[in-house]
């Protein structure tokens, strides 16, 4: 057998293929050769055990190629490794949250410890309007926030043309990318990146819970510029056109590169504009949206704390799975922590539920912290460090491990 660096790629890509007939879902995108997928389609689903086989095979394939691109060596090893755990986990191995966690996302979770949320909570209450108790405070002002989809759907084309001229100031751009948006009903997460191909996206927006003026821009900057549509366009025109790096035309949703993905996504708007420019900008599309009562500064100041919130899913995910605790109680743990409604902490529930999201969670939270230390330990720590930084992750194959490396 071969096991030239194509073959390598491909063989990996197929294997992809083949998984998501036992876990839909898992390929999040594929713009490889239509006939690759063809294949696996009239093959038909193969036995979960022949799969395991080649995903070891890979892994030694990987590891005997004298010839391969470090980087896209360690890329590819991680992300066999993630298909190797989720293979486990399909012949029924019982794993940990951690252990499919290190498995699957080359992330080391842990418990988010209570105080971080209750320091939280105390700045909280320094920022919101008084009232009654503070989880009453927070709903009330959410609902100041509420806005018609309507409403959204007029102001989508100033925010996008505003992000993406900043993004093409600022970071690398394909010339021929867009992405369309789309309005959607039903589903666990607020928004989505559906990435087509042809370095196009679609971005689906959920109307089931209320959409926020306040939340809008930070939403199209994580899923659009320079977030998720932004990287992935970077890594077709980069990786798959320009070096023939294959592997990268298949997105897979339980893979290391999650965690880099929703690491750029989390940090997309702050690293795209600073902290003033933040607030301006929101003050003045407060202003013509007509909700020129709101506060942009402390709107922002209420989302920075926020952030302290962020272990609050993870912790949600090691109740429901690895404590036994029962849904009310973990609608209740993120009740009382989020300070959200019901049907807010029931949403969460429910993303947490779904077999290929339980410890997706994580990959927030982690990713996010991931790019705050890699940021925070540039050699000296400017904004032009951080744009070399944050544009290699844009367009270069990176995993968790490599980021911890260059951190060390
Ligand atoms: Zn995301």
């Amino acid at each position: 057998m071969t096991t030239t660096l194509e073959t390598i790629a491909e063989r990996y890509v197929k294997l992809g293929l083949a998984l998501e007939a036992h876990l839909p879902g898992y390929v999040d995108a594929y713009y490889g050769p239509d006939a690759w997928r063809a294949e696996v389609e009239v093959t038909g689903p193969r036995p979960v055990a022949a799969l395991a086989i080649e995903a070891d095979a890979l892994a030694e394939a990987l590891d005997a190629d004298p010839e391969l691109d470090p980087q896209r060596h360690d890329f590819l090893a991680a992300q066999v490794r993630a298909m190797q755990t989720s293979l486990r986990a399909l012949r029924g191995e019982p794993l940990s949250l951690t252990e499919e966690a290190e498995g699957l996302y080359d992330i080391h979770p842990a418990w988010t410890d209570e105080a971080i949320f209750d320091e939280a909570h105390h700045e909280l209450d320094d920022l919101l309007p008084p009232g009654g108790s503070l989880i009453e405070r927070m709903i009330a002002r959410r609902a100041v926030l509420e806005i018609p989809v309507e409403q959204v759907k007029s102001l989508l084309g100033e925010i996008t043309a505003a992000l993406r001229q900043r993004t093409k100031a600022r970071f690398p751009l394909p010339e021929d990318e867009a992405f369309e948006v789309h309005f959607v009903k039903d589903q666990p997460w607020s928004g989505y990146n559906w990435y087509l191909g042809g370095c196009r996206s679609r971005i689906d927006i959920n109307t089931d819970l209320p959409l926020r003026i306040a939340h809008l821009t930070g939403l199209l900057a994580h899923e659009g510029y320079p977030g998720h549509h932004t990287e992935l366009a970077n890594k077709e025109l980069r990786l798959v056109r320009e070096r023939g790096w294959i592997e990268h035309s298949i997105a897979l949703i339980n893979s290391p590169s999650c965690v880099i993905a929703e690491g750029i996504a989390t940090r997309a708007l702050e690293v795209l504009l600073e902290r003033e420019e933040i607030i301006a900008w929101q003050a003045e599309l407060f202003r013509r949206a007509g909700y020129d009562h709101l506060d942009a500064r402390r709107e922002h100041a209420i989302d920075e704390v926020g952030r302290k919130l962020a272990g609050i899913g993870g912790n949600a995910a090691f109740l429901l799975h690895d404590r036994g605790a029962r849904d009310d109680e973990v609608v209740a743990y993120i009740q009382r922590y989020r300070l959200v409604t019901v049907e807010e902490a029931r949403k969460t529930l429910s993303f947490l539920k779904a077999p290929r999201n339980r410890s997706y969670i994580f990959t927030y939270h982690y990713g996010g912290e991931l790019l705050d230390a890699l940021f925070a330990a540039a050699p000296l720590a400017t904004l032009a460090d951080r744009d070399a930084w944050f544009s290699r992750l844009l367009t270069e194959p990176v995993t968790p491990g490599q980021i911890r490396a260059w951190i060390d």
